[in-house]
């Protein structure tokens, strides 16, 4: 088990550092998120151990269920990738390092006055429901603009990182490919609109991350090619 962990790991970094040259960057310029929903502390210990970026975990219960046994702080932060009520932001943001799904305005200033009493600085992404999937949550496109004006005039102790995407399910590599170069291009629209700079693509998860590193992607997002699948 704790053999396949890291194995799988440097294949998946071997996997991103080819489809990287596709676009002329360097494995390196990748950050692998591994998502750790259903998997036990010692699970999450052994992935510390083999070199991941980031954890990332769905729900806020979850987290901090599993916080309450981690041993100590190894500098891996914790990603929330999943869904945030606005009853449990303030729970979450004594997990969490970095909020990627922020996808309504009521949420960012929910989380603006949380975080501005107690001095708190907190990375957050806007999620993008880039595939227009009624199952899924995010902001549509057409909505970025006035969200990330939201969280640009309104929520100073909020630092903006860049755009979050979950893609539709079965897609074939050019529709996929289409999607995540649509993210791309609206996070260059939104630079241009607000003459800020947002680094992060967190786009790409085991089934298609290297189309989305293909298409610019700098934050992975995996889980059952660490792990294998899920049991819920
Ligand atoms: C579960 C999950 C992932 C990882 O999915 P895998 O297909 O297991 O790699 C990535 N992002 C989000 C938001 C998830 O919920």
């Amino acid at each position: 088990m704790v053999i396949r962990i890291r194995e799988n790991i440097l294949k998946i970094r071997e996997r991103i550092e080819n489809a990287a040259l596709h676009t002329g960057r360097r494995g390196e310029d990748v950050r692998l998120v591994a998502v750790t929903k259903t998997r036990s502390v010692e699970e999450m210990l052994e992935v510390c151990r083999c070199r991941v970026d980031a954890l990332g975990e769905n729900r806020v219960q979850e987290a901090l269920s599993k916080i309450s046994s981690w041993p100590a702080d190894n500098g891996v932060p914790w990603h929330l990738i999943g869904h945030l009520q606005s009853n449990k932001a303030r729970k979450a943001i004594e997990a969490f390092r970095c909020i990627q799904s922020v996808d309504s305005s009521s949420l960012a200033r929910n989380l603006q006055n949380i975080c501005s009493p107690i001095g708190r600085t907190l990375e957050v992404m806007a999620e993008v429901n880039i595939g227009d999937d009624a199952n899924k949550f995010g902001v549509l496109a057409k909505d970025l603009p006035a969200l990330v004006e939201t969280i640009l005039s309104e929520c100073p102790s909020l630092s903006l990182s860049g755009f979050m995407t979950i893609l539709p399910m079965g897609l074939d590599e050019s529709a996929a490919r289409t999607l995540f170069a649509g993210l791309r291009d609206l996070r260059n629209a939104m630079e241009i609109r607000s003459g800020r700079s947002f680094r992060e693509l967190s786009m790409g998860m085991s089934g298609d991350f290297e189309f989305a590193v293909m298409e610019g992607s700098t934050m992975v997002r995996i889980g059952s090619a660490i792990f294998g699948e899920r049991n819920y």
